[in-house]
């Protein structure tokens, strides 16, 4: 059953709090799935959800805050012993990130605390373009987020981007469901390809990450699905980035090797049912991939594209899983994300998955807007992505204009 609730403009429609809560009380909804975008990480539509006795599918409005805002998350991390990036709570002024870039070392990146979707965020290669950037950091993250609050970490190297999925119940049981890697990144920072498992961790490392995750969900009370983000770096050493208190676009690929339905799962939860598993029950199996389409023009550094779909034929058969909500006459419209379908296999190789995949998108057939599929097909073409050596600047560095 579908509602109207408002005008295209999200402010006004998905972004209104009001205008949702409306919506699920002319329904009779009991609860509110918040997706993963637009009100997903806001603590105060799960506060109002909590007064008008709707329940919010996902964490306390307390645990939203707490790692919502990525300063107050790494001082939470380091206090449960989690590693965390090297450098800064909130800078308050001038000196002080001066003091902090003298301790840290170039490169650095400044980041927003209430940071997402890549705002905010300024990599600084020599001390005297620092004070130009902090400025121009402080004031994308308040265009952004209306909180111009920043703190500084150290910019590592060529590391992997690693997040671990956890579950966790309301009556204190935790577990996780493995990692993906998100190492293929456009260079705005923003994810194109992920993958489970990380087929060159070295299973020390999985299971310390595993735990790690664990450690840090347990140590604030967190409830329901949520991600924790890691940097692992050449070395192996691994570091707490941030927390998504939310599913992610990424979940099918754990989906897909754990067989566990990861929705369901915060269902239950939200539901006061105990998880339906426990760490011991959970086995991953081959190798999954996903990429993203998006209506984004890749010869266009990306350029969101608007239009509408004239032929959409999508790709079938075993281990081929498509999640989208569009089709042939959909409008794209120019007021939202643009991912159209995520386009997923499972096999029980790496290798095999990357076969499968390429077979998968060659069968689609997307016509009427630009999209990233024939670009998704350049990069599991790619050696270095075959060969998996893969590090967050894996597009800058790896796939040139010339591949
Ligand atoms: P957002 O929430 O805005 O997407 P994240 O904190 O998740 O920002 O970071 C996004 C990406 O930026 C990471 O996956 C990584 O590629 C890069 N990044 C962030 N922090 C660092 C760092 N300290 N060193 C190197 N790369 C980083």
């Amino acid at each position: 059953q579908a509602v109207c609730v408002g005008p295209p403009q999200s402010k006004e429609s998905y972004l209104s709090i009001a205008n949702i809560v409306s919506a699920a009380a002319i329904t009779g909804a009991e609860a509110i799935h918040p997706g993963y975008g637009f009100l997903a990480e806001n603590s105060s539509f799960a506060e109002v959800c909590a007064q008008v006795k709707i329940k919010f599918i996902g964490p306390s409005p307390a645990v939203i805050d707490a790692m919502g805002n990525k300063a107050s998350a790494r001082d939470r991390m380091r206090a449960a012993k989690v590693p965390i990036i090297p450098g800064t709570s909130a800078i308050r002024d001038e000196r002080e990130a001066q003091e902090a870039a003298k301790e840290i070392g170039f490169p650095l990146i400044i980041k927003a605390s209430a940071g997402g979707g890549g705002k905010g965020m300024r990599v600084v290669e020599k001390a005297d373009e620092l004070l130009s950037q902090l400025a121009s950091a402080r004031a994308e993250a308040e265009a952004a987020f209306g909180d111009g609050e920043v703190y500084i970490e150290k910019y590592l190297s060529e590391p992997r981007h690693i997040e671990v999925q956890i579950l966790a119940d309301e009556h204190g049981e935790v577990v996780h469901l493995g990692e993906r890697d998100c190492s293929v990144q456009t260079a705005r920072h923003q994810k194109m390809l992920e993958e489970s498992p990380c087929a060159f961790l070295p299973e020390k490392t999985r299971k310390a990450l595993g735990e790690a995750a664990v450690r840090g969900a347990r140590a604030v009370g967190y409830q329901n699905a949520g991600t924790i983000e890691f940097l692992v770096a050449p070395g192996g050493e691994f570091y707490f980035m941030e927390m998504n208190t939310r599913i992610q676009v990424e979940h099918p690929v754990t989906e897909m090797v754990s067989g566990v339905d990861l929705v369901k799962e915060q269902l239950r939860v939200a539901s006061g049912e105990p998880l339906s598993l426990r760490q011991k029950d959970i086995a991953l199996t081959g190798h999954a991939i996903e990429c993203r389409l998006t209506a984004e023009d890749p010869s266009r550094n990306f350029a969101p594209a608007s239009g509408r779909i004239t032929r959409f034929d999508w790709p079938g058969g075993m281990g081929v899983r498509v999640d989208s909500h569009v089709r042939a006459g959909y409008f794209v419209p120019p007021y939202y994300d643009s991912l159209l379908a995520k386009i997923l296999v499972h096999a029980p190789t790496r290798d095999e998955a990357i076969a499968r995949m390429q077979r998968a998108l060659g069968e689609t057939r997307l016509e009427g807007v630009a999209t990233t599929l024939p670009f998704h097909q350049k990069i599991l073409a790619n050696e270095y992505f075959q060969r998996g050596e893969l590090s967050t600047d894996f597009l800058a560095r790896r796939m040139t204009d010339e591949d």
